[in-house]
């Protein structure tokens, strides 16, 4: 699970997230939408603490994220901490940062290998096994720069799934991709979520949020203006300004 507390995030004097509170359950798909600039990726990249917090508390899977208590006050998290942390939660970009020089597979295995120790042997028969999971079982051992962007982008994701994480995060996934290969991308994170993975997903995709989402986050100026089931936010939602963005992407 996830739990942001009252996160206040500023750069310089600007507010970017403000007092924003959200619950993501084990084994639920929750989906992110709003304006350009409304604070999107910045809250996903608090939640795994590539970003500071000034304010409020995220925890990920029962750990606070980035801060740790001392004498019942809190501090500031060693870096060595946070790293550990960090290994629970997936990530997957806009843009696939596979290592280039390395082939799908060596891919899925690095951090299992050289993070966790994980056995090569052990390591290779597991990256198989989810490069087939996202429907690559025969692309094992091409390099990046031979992969359509929609295979890379699948094989982005079997690398965060090799380190087994709590949760997985998505920062607009599909953005960067040719339209023919959006339906594969968003297939598997479908498959993924109908498998129990706890994911946390900022996305333009309106259609995939409909369906997919348990429940649905619109923010706006760095605030949640509305958060509920995706049938209750489509049909009915409560906030003006949330039915202004809404009638502008459906
Ligand atoms: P988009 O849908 O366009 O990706 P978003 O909802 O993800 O937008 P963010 O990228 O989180 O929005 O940006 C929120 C606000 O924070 C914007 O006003 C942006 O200009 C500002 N911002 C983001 N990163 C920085 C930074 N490193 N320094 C200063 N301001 C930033």
């Amino acid at each position: 699970a996830v739990v942001c507390h009252e996160i206040m995030k500023f750069y310089g004097d600007m507010p970017v997230l403000r007092n924003v509170s959200l619950t993501v359950k084990t084994g639920e798909t929750l989906v992110i939408i709003g304006p350009s600039g409304s604070g999107k990726t910045t809250l996903i990249r608090c939640i795994n603490r590539l970003e500071k917090i000034q304010q409020g508390t995220i925890h990920v899977g029962g750990a606070l994220m980035g801060y740790r208590m001392k004498n019942g006050r809190m501090k500031e998290d060693s870096d060595k901490n946070i790293s550990m942390l960090r290994r629970r939660i997936g990530m997957v970009f806009q843009r696939f940062n596979l290592f280039a020089h390395m082939t799908a597979i060596e891919n899925v295995m690095e951090a299992p290998v050289s993070v966790l120790r994980m056995d090569k042997k052990e390591a290779r028969r597991k990256a198989a096994e989810l490069l087939a999971r996202v429907g690559l079982a025969d692309k094992l051992t091409y390099y990046p720069s031979q992969l359509s962007g929609g295979q890379q982008q699948r094989v982005a994701i079997a690398r965060a799934l090799a380190m087994n994480p709590d949760v997985m995060l998505f920062d607009e996934p599909t953005s960067a991709l040719d339209p023919e290969m959006i339906g594969e991308v968003l297939g598997v994170m479908q498959d993924l979520a109908s498998q129990g993975m706890t994911m946390i997903v900022v996305t333009h995709e309106m259609e995939f949020a409909r369906n997919v989402a348990d429940r649905v986050v619109i923010m706006d100026g760095g605030e949640i203006i509305e958060q509920g089931p995706p049938q209750k936010i489509f049909s009915s939602p409560e906030n003006s300004r949330a039915q202004v963005f809404l009638n502008k992407v459906l």
